[in-house]
C-alpha cells in the first residue's frame, strides 16, 4: 500500500474544491453517471475484492464479503438511483395562512468536498456506503480507508482511479498520521466510522475548522432474552449475528442478558446453534479469522482475565481442533458469569467472545443496559409485548432488531447511526443523502402580500393584524 504524503492530500483536496466551485450543483444525469460507475466498479471486480480482503484477514468468508459488503453497497446504489430524482427536487413545505400567497420550498444542495474515514472490519461497505450517499448528494469525495486492510485499500485506490477523475472521487492511503492530517483538512463534512476513542479525536480535529461530523462508532450492544422467548430460536439468531465476521461487527451482540437460572440452558442452545453453523473452524472458509495477531492477542488476554476473575469459559470447538500461535482463527467462546469489572465487560469485545449474564427481573436488565454507555444496537427476544415495549421505551440505543440480529442495518428506508458514545448523525437511503446535503429553506414572497402591515410606524393596523394572526395560528 502506497502511503499518501501530506502534500498529496492537500493537492487532492484543493483539486476537489476547485472542481466543486466549477460545478456546485451537478444535475441528475451527472450524479446518476457517478453512481453507475460506482456500481460497475463493485460488479466488475467482485472476485478481486473478495481475494484482497481474504488476504488482509488471513481468511475472510467470501460469502460474507458478498452479502455484508458488496450486496449492501449495491442495494444502496440501486435505492439511491431509484429515488434520486425525487430527493434532489425542491421539497414542498407547508406555508402558514398569514404568509400566503407566498410559499416555501426546501432546497437540497451539495455541501462541497466530503471526507470519509473508514475502518477495516467491513472495508467495502464502510467506505463505499457513505461515498455513494455523498456522490448522490452531488459532492466531491476523498476517502481514507484503513491501513489494517492494505491489499483492499490499494485495490480500492487503483479501481477508483480507473473509474473516477481524482477531483470527483479519490482514495488516500496511510495509517494514523495520514488519518490525522486528513481529519484536519477543512472539509465541508467529515464522515468517520471507527472506534469511539478515535471518534473523539476526529471530532476535535474537525472542530478547529467547524467542519460538521457524522460519527459512526462502536460500543457494547446488548441482547436481552426475555422470560417469554423461545431460547432455541433466539440462540440461532445470536449465533449468526455474533459470529459473522468472527464477531468483528460494530452491531454484533456484545453480550447476552438472560433470566436468572437460564445461563446454562442458553449456553447449551448457543453451542448447538454455533456447531450447526461452523462444524469445523480452522480451515473452514465460512469462519472468518481475526484481523491481526495484535487483535487476537487482545482477545486472548481479555478471555484470560475473565477466567482469572472466576468466569466459566465454554469454548465451542466442534471438531476439537488445535488453535496454536500460527492461526488467527479464534474459536467461538461463551463466557458465563464474568465480573462487571473485567475488560470483557467494560470494553467493546469486537471478536468471537460472548458473555452470558443472568438478570433477576426486567427492571434489573434495563438498569444494566442503562448503566453502560448508550449502545449502537440492542436486540430483544421474546413474545411479551409489554416487556418488549418497556425495553424499547426505557433504553436508548442507535437501533434495534426485535427477535433477530443485525437486520435493522439493512433497512434502506430507516436511518442507521449511533447515539452518544456510539455515534452521532445517520446515513443509509435518504438519510445518507440528507447527511451530505445542505437543506436550505427558501421562502418565495408573493408580489401582493400583507407583511408590510407589520412595519413601523406601529399603530392600530399593527394591533389589528396581530389579533387576526393570533386567531388563525
Ligand atoms: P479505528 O478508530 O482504530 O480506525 C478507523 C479509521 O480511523 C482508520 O482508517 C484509521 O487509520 C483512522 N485513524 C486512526 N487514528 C486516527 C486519528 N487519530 N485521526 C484520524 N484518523 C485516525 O477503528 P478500527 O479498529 O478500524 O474499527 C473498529 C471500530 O470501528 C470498532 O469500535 C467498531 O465498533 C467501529 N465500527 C463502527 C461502525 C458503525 O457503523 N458505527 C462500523 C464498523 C466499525
Amino acid at each position: 500500500m502506497q502511503v499518501s504524503s501530506p502534500s498529496f492530500l492537500e493537492e487532492r483536496f484543493e483539486a476537489q474544491r476547485r472542481a466543486f466551485a466549477a460545478e456546485s450543483n451537478p444535475p441528475l444525469h451527472v450524479r446518476m453517471d457517478r453512481l453507475n460507475r460506482l456500481l460497475a466498479l463493485t460488479e466488475n471486480h467482485e472476485s478481486d475484492f473478495i481475494r484482497a480482503i481474504d488476504a488482509d484477514f488471513g481468511g475472510r468468508s467470501a460469502h460474507e464479503t458478498r452479502i455484508a459488503e458488496l450486496f449492501v453497497v449495491r442495494a444502496g446504489v440501486r435505492h439511491a438511483r431509484n429515488h434520486l430524482k425525487h430527493w434532489i427536487s425542491p421539497q414542498r413545505v407547508a406555508t402558514g395562512l398569514h404568509f400566503r400567497p407566498g410559499y416555501n420550498r426546501l432546497l437540497r444542495q451539495p455541501l462541497g468536498v466530503v471526507g470519509i474515514v473508514s475502518p477495516w472490519n467491513y472495508p467495502i461497505q464502510l467506505s463505499l456506503g457513505p461515498a455513494l450517499a455523498a456522490l448522490a448528494a452531488g459532492n466531491r469525495v476523498l476517502l481514507k480507508p484503513s491501513e489494517l486492510t492494505p491489499r483492499f485499500s490499494e485495490l480500492l485506490d487503483h479501481l477508483v482511479s480507473a473509474s473516477f477523475a481524482p477531483d470527483e472521487l479519490s482514495v488516500v492511503n496511510g495509517g494514523v498520521d495520514v488519518g490525522q492530517a486528513f481529519t484536519h483538512l477543512p472539509f465541508d463534512h467529515l464522515f468517520f466510522t471507527g472506534s469511539t476513542r478515535v471518534g473523539r479525536q476526529v471530532a476535535q480535529a474537525a472542530a478547529a475548522n467547524l467542519t460538521p461530523v457524522t460519527l459512526e462508532l462502536g460500543g457494547k450492544s446488548p441482547a436481552i432474552f426475555d422470560a417469554s422467548c423461545d431460547i432455541a430460536a433466539a440462540a440461532a439468531s445470536i449465533a449468526y449475528g455474533k459470529f459473522l465476521n468472527a464477531g468483528q461487527t460494530c452491531i454484533a451482540p456484545d453480550y447476552v442478558l438472560v433470566p436468572v437460572g437460564l445461563a446454562d440452558s442458553v449456553a447449551d442452545q448457543l453451542k448447538a446453534a454455533i456447531t450447526r453453523l461452523y462444524p469445523t473452524l480452522i480451515s473452514n472458509p465460512d469462519y472468518t479469522a481475526i484481523i491481526s495477531t495484535r487483535h487476537r492477542n487482545r482477545l486472548l488476554a481479555i478471555r484470560e482475565e475473565a477466567r482469572d476473575g472466576g468466569a466459566r469459559i465454554v469454548e465451542v470447538n466442534p471438531a476439537g481442533e488445535r488453535f496454536d500461535e500460527g492461526t488467527r482463527k479464534f474459536p467461538p467462546t461463551l463466557v458465563i458469569g464474568a465480573a462487571a469489572s473485567t475488560r470483557l465487560m467494560r470494553e467493546e469485545i469486537f471478536g468471537p467472545l460472548l458473555p452470558i449474564i443472568e438478570y433477576d427481573g426486567l427492571d434489573k436488565a434495563i438498569a444494566m443496559v442503562n448503566q453502560g454507555e448508550r449502545p449502537l444496537a440492542l436486540y430483544w427476544f421474546g413474545r411479551s409485548v409489554a416487556n418488549r415495549d418497556r425495553v424499547l421505551n426505557e433504553t436508548v440505543s442507535g437501533g434495534v432488531t426485535i427477535n433477530d440480529c443485525l437486520w435493522h442495518l439493512a433497512q434502506e428506508a430507516q436511518p442507521f447511526g449511533g447515539v452518544g458514545p456510539s455515534g452521532m448523525g445517520a446515513y443509509h437511503g435518504e438519510w445518507g443523502f440528507r447527511t451530505f446535503s445542505k437543506e436550505k429553506p427558501v421562502f418565495y414572497q408573493a408580489r401582493l402580500n400583507g407583511t408590510r402591515l407589520f412595519h413601523p410606524p406601529y399603530g392600530k393596523t399593527f394591533d389589528l393584524m396581530l389579533q387576526l394572526i393570533k386567531r388563525i395560528t
